[in-house]
């Protein structure tokens, strides 16, 4: 069924211009490189403005930083010995696998913690020649490498995080010397995954939208704007909760806080945030679950880590943005490898420190695979219907406008309110075709509202609305088309 579920929804995003590839397409292809057409152009550009907007809204400022960097920033991030997978290689048939991957496809009831281990003490056969896999499994490291000039080493960034870290000290004279302050990147980021498979989940160029919080340690426990969010709830599914309850519990801020589920107040302030920001981006909210990381599968930086996974229709939930407690652990990397010392004053206790960081990490491209796999909606064969219930204000296009017939006066119409409306919002003229295919082709589309221009409104000055999702159609006026629709695209 989910599988099922998946071909049709990939096919969906090819035909309608989403999703293509793997890319370069006409060449075969290769697995993990995809491109965004022009409907999953603006769908990913709404992702990003929400993002965007809500760290602005927070006092953070956007900058933009290089995509690749030399060898020695990623020894001291810690990336060139600890970003790696475990792989196997058949000695038959020369595939590589992934031995997570593996495990989970091949023994998908076993809830495996230790994935070499369990490797090691079992038979596994390759997938591709079912020979038997030897048993020395090695490390692959998850970055692409790189030549700058001539033979000087460097890698593509496989987060934007350390790039963002590299600039503190320039960071923290723009914000004049104080912390807190908050910087975040949108942008590239690349993973040489051994053999990426889940479409646009797992992809070897994918984008990131990742903002950091520099802040003093003592700040983290004492962070003011959490008293405004304190009695709010979040869906919390922790791994110390797991144990003996599998359900999503939903508590306040403050009493996850006394609980011990979350460690301090600043963190817990932007895992609200972060949540609401879910929220915003127009997921439903029983599909949103806080998922802490347990000990054992923290990455290497990581003192407290929390993901927000959604659910799916296709891959179940799925982790689409993580919140980290990187601790001051990267900046005095930097400062040892570099020899310049991030140290900066704290007022309070007059001492110099190297602040604490704060990360939070969302995936647009997995975002906007998410929307399209719980808001494409087919109905049934007969009908022939197929219908993008993206909210209207994530929708690519948002709004459609048609003269019923192709005569020059509902033509002329229908253009001068096509011209109007498009000073303010994406909107698509279309006069081919017979109405009833046009409104198919604008829901398919996820355009929310369509407008027909029809013999009467060159008498009675009003067009015809209709609801994507209701199929309802309201008579409204030109003169408030605008107003109504302002509120309307907003929903
Ligand atoms: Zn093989």
């Amino acid at each position: 069924m989910e599988k099922e579920f998946l071909q049709e929804l990939i096919a969906f995003m090819q035909q309608k211009g989403f999703v293509w590839g793997p890319e370069p397409e006409i060449y075969g292809g290769m697995a993990g490189f995809y491109s965004y057409g022009p409907l999953g152009k603006l769908l990913k550009n709404n992702v990003e403005y929400i993002i965007r907007k809500t760290f602005q809204k927070n006092g953070f400022f956007e900058v933009e930083f290089p995509t690749i960097a030399p060898k020695k920033v990623w020894e001291a991030s810690g990336h060139l010995s600890g970003f790696t997978d475990p792989m196997v290689e058949c000695k038959k048939c020369k595939s590589s696998f992934k031995v997570e991957q593996l495990i989970e496809e091949l023994f998908p009831n076993k809830n495996v913690k230790d994935f070499e281990s369990f490797f090691k003490k079992h038979e596994v056969k390759c997938p591709n020649c079912k020979s038997l896999l030897p048993k020395d499994v090695s490390n692959h490291n998850l970055m692409m490498k790189t030549f700058v000039g001539i033979g000087g080493e460097a890698y593509c960034r496989p987060e934007t995080a350390t790039t963002t870290y590299l600039q503190f000290l320039r960071c923290y004279d723009f914000f004049r010397k104080k912390l807190p302050f908050g910087v975040f990147q949108i942008g590239p980021a690349y993973r040489n995954e051994i053999s990426p498979r889940q479409h646009l989940l797992r992809t070897r160029e994918f984008t990131q939208a990742e903002g950091q919080l520099f802040i003093f340690d003592h700040q983290k426990k004492d962070y003011k704007p959490f008293e405004t969010v304190k009695n709010e709830k979040i869906p919390f599914w922790s791994w110390s909760l797991r144990k003996d309850d599998k359900t999503v519990k939903k508590i306040s801020l403050g009493e996850a806080l006394k609980n011990k589920w979350l460690k301090n107040k600043a963190y817990a302030y932007f895992l609200y945030l972060t949540y609401k920001t879910f929220l915003e981006l127009g997921f439903p909210d029983d599909r949103i679950r806080l998922n802490q990381h347990s000990p054992d599968d923290k990455a290497f930086y990581a003192d407290d880590a929390w993901d927000i996974e959604v659910k799916l229709n296709s891959f179940g939930w799925t982790e689409l943005c993580g919140v980290h407690d990187r601790t001051d652990y990267d900046l005095k990397q930097h400062a040892k490898f570099s020899g310049k010392s991030m140290d900066v004053l704290d007022e309070e206790s007059g001492k110099k420190k190297t602040p604490h960081i704060l990360e939070f990490a969302y995936g647009p491209s997995r975002i906007t695979f998410a929307l399209l796999d719980i808001f494409y909606n087919k109905k049934s064969e007969q009908e022939g219907k197929t219908i993008l219930s993206l909210p209207p204000r994530m929708a690519p296009i948002k709004i459609s406008v048609f003269p019923l017939l192709r005569k020059p006066e509902l033509i002329k119409l229908a253009n001068k309110v096509y011209d109007d409306l498009s000073s303010s919002w994406l909107c698509k003229y279309d006069e081919t075709a017979s109405i009833g295919k046009r409104y198919l082709r604008s829901a398919e589309e996820g355009i929310p509202f369509a407008i027909t221009i029809d013999f009467d409104s060159l008498e009675d000055k009003s067009v015809t609305v209709r609801n994507r999702d209701t199929e309802k159609q309201k008579r409204v006026k030109i003169s408030e088309l605008k107003e109504k629709l302002f509120v309307l695209l907003k929903q």
